[in-house]
């Protein structure tokens, strides 16, 4: 029986590619059990090239919220139609609608991180009970609160593992990686949107501004909720 640890493994990956990163993931579980989720930044639509590259089993999801701006629907539509991978689109319990009959109107201005829980992290924590391990874009510079994330880890929060592939990836390193590998990413990229969530939560932000600094501008809120290691 093994006696490596999960920590000792996450630090083995510390010199390893983001690609190497998966196959150890496709390696140490079911792929039809490991997730990547992907909202249609300019990580995950990196995340998903290189994944199609390795395995068609690993299951991509996304959180449709209601909320999201067209361009990423539209770089949603266009990468499962390039991907021979299964995109699966998760849905909230409550319709906008239903929301706003009981929660009032505009949860996003009012709550945010009510909104951000109903529409985001609960569907999250449904959708990731079905698997053992899942996959995400983050990286340690992308934001204070990020900056210990692992490469591998336990996730407490909801209860499987947690790769983490391009953690210790640059902006630069991710945006050569699209360019060299013409990866479908999200329009918005383009005008001012260096990191991309919900319409009403989303803002461009002036070249030099922390990437950040766009989302829930208004707000103390940096995060979804959904990175509990971050
Ligand atoms: S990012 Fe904004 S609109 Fe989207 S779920 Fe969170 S609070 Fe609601």
């Amino acid at each position: 029986m093994s006696t490596v640890t999960v920590e000792e493994e996450d630090q083995k990956l510390e010199d390893a590619t983001p690609q190497e990163i998966i196959e150890f993931a496709i390696g140490r579980f079911e792929p039809s059990k490991i997730a990547l989720a992907c909202s249609f930044g300019a990580e995950d639509v990196a995340l998903v090239d290189m994944v199609s590259k390795i395995t068609d089993e690993i299951q991509v999801f996304s959180l449709d919220t209601g909320f999201l701006f067209w361009e990423t629907e539209e770089t949603q539509r266009r990468l499962s139609d390039r991907y021979n991978l299964s995109f699966e689109v998760v849905h909230p319990e409550l319709s906008i609608m239903a929301q706003a009959e009981k929660h009032g109107r505009q949860l996003y201005l009012s709550d945010p991180g009510a909104c951000c829980n109903l529409n985001k992290v609960v569907p999250l924590e449904q959708t990731l009970a079905k698997y053992d391990a899942w996959i995400t874009g983050i990286r340690r510079d992308q934001a204070p609160t990020r900056a210990n994330s692992p490469n591998f880890t336990w996730d407490e929060r909801f209860g499987l593992y947690k790769f983490n592939p391009l953690v210790r990836w640059t902006e630069d390193e991710v945006w050569d990686y699209i360019q060299a590998n013409d990866v479908i990413y999200n329009p918005l990229h383009d005008r001012g949107y260096p990191s991309i969530g919900c319409a009403p939560c989303t803002k461009a932000v002036a070249p030099g501004e922390d990437p950040r600094s766009g989302r829930w501008a208004a707000f103390e809120k940096t995060e979804c909720g959904l990175h509990a290691d971050s």
